[in-house]
């Protein structure tokens, strides 16, 4: 059974544990991995996901008021509330009433429902389990009610979501993956014009594995809104509606040295981008390897968001002759490493890792061997 088949079923079980009936319909959607195109999604460049067999699974049957009930297996308190608040409340189920609150203004009827929701998507590790759980949400939202919408419109919905009713300054790439893959493809995404493109992933000869340091750096929200601020700052200075337009040339324009190495982060990661996709186009993984490379070395000089943990797995990693290139992944100061490297070399990688992370920080990574797949699906049930 796949994984997302798994995830469905049990969706559908713990609904009807929770409730006594069985749910009006499902969806389940996949965490993702970024290749590389870090920081560069909020400065309109490019990006480059694949989604992950780690998936959100979302049962649920509409009401005819606006009471809702969520039950999650990550959380052991169920969330009700009779009615639908249109603004946040301050728990997990942020996230379920931002996209039912979007919606209810797209679809007609009563806003209330039941939901069970299930994951076997880390939460908080950099794999976008509030994106899969965002779009499960809206895409079982929009069966239960039998009514259509295009990718593009419910990504914007779920993006609109997070960054207005939960207040988390997302870009669209986590929701848009999340509908739109297609496994053994990653997905090209121009965050400015919103065009994607589909490009094949290596063969099985190769896998990813995600190194977990978790860690969480309390840094990571205030850096990244920093970080977000300079690169406005540093595009207005430059004359720029937005970093995506800035140019090498440009970089001696720039007096104070933090913002020239900010910018120049921002410049070489979308050509990287373009580069990987390049690679992967011309059936090259081993052409990947580089750029992983730089892609970390520049968010970790020039842009400044890695620390010592991800450097590490990035250092071990890159000292094993399987493994093809690695990089932080994520926003930073903390989360995981992302590992390209030949199969074959998987189980030896782990425990060089762990051996080499533990005697540095005496605690150990988590790995996640991950495969890509397509994007969400959902049935309606009755
Ligand atoms: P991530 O990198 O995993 O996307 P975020 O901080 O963006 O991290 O989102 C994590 C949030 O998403 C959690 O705090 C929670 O509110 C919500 N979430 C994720 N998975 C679940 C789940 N299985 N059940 C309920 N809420 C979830
Ligand atoms: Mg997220």
């Amino acid at each position: 059974m796949s994984a997302a088949h798994q995830l469905d079923e049990r969706a559908r079980a713990l609904f009807r544990k929770a409730f006594g009936y069985p749910p009006g319909a499902v969806a389940v959607a996949p965490g993702r991995i970024n290749i590389v195109g870090e920081h560069t999604d909020y400065n309109q460049g490019f990006v480059l996901p694949a989604a992950i067999d780690r998936h959100v699974g979302v049962a649920l049957r509409l009401r005819k008021d606006g009471r809702v009930v969520l039950h999650s297996d990550r959380y052991s308190m169920p969330v009700e509330v009779a009615d639908l608040p249109s603004r946040r409340q301050g728990n997990w189920a942020d996230y379920v009433f931002g996209v039912a609150d979007v919606l209810r203004l797209h679809t007609s009827g009563s806003p209330g429902f039941e939901a069970a929701i299930v994951s076997d998507v880390p939460v908080g590790a950099g794999l976008s389990s509030s994106g899969a759980l965002e779009v499960a949400v809206a895409v079982s939202l929009l069966a239960a009610r039998g009514e259509a919408m295009p990718p593009l419109q419910i990504a914007k919905l779920c993006q609109a979501a997070e960054n207005v009713f939960v207040g988390a300054r997302t870009g669209i790439m986590d929701p848009f993956i999340a509908l739109r893959a297609r496994g053994g493809n990653a997905i090209l995404l121009d965050c400015r014009s919103l065009e994607d493109q589909y490009v094949p992933l290596p063969d099985g000869r190769f896998v990813w594995l995600l190194a977990d340091t978790r860690i969480r750096h309390e840094l990571a929200s205030s850096a990244y809104n920093q970080r977000r601020k300079e690169c406005e700052a540093a595009a207005n200075a430059l004359g720029l509606a937005s970093l995506r337009d800035a140019k090498e040339s440009d970089l001696e324009r720039i007096e104070n040295p933090v913002d020239r190495r900010r910018v120049r982060h921002v410049i070489t990661e979308d050509a990287r981008v373009l580069q990987a996709a390049d690679a992967l186009r011309r059936r090259s993984p081993k052409g990947l390897g580089p750029i992983l490379y730089a892609s970390h070395e520049s968010l970790r000089l020039d842009f400044a968001v890695s620390c010592r943990e991800l450097d590490c797995l990035v250092e071990l990693a890159a000292g094993m002759p399987q493994v093809i290139g690695a990089r932080m992944m994520g926003g930073g100061f903390g989360g995981c490493v992302l590992v390209l490297l030949d199969a074959a070399g998987l189980d030896d990688l782990e425990q060089h890792l762990a051996e080499g992370y533990a005697e540095e920080f005496h605690r150990s990574p988590e790995f996640y061997r991950v495969r890509s797949v397509d994007g969400v699906m959902s049935e309606r049930t009755r």
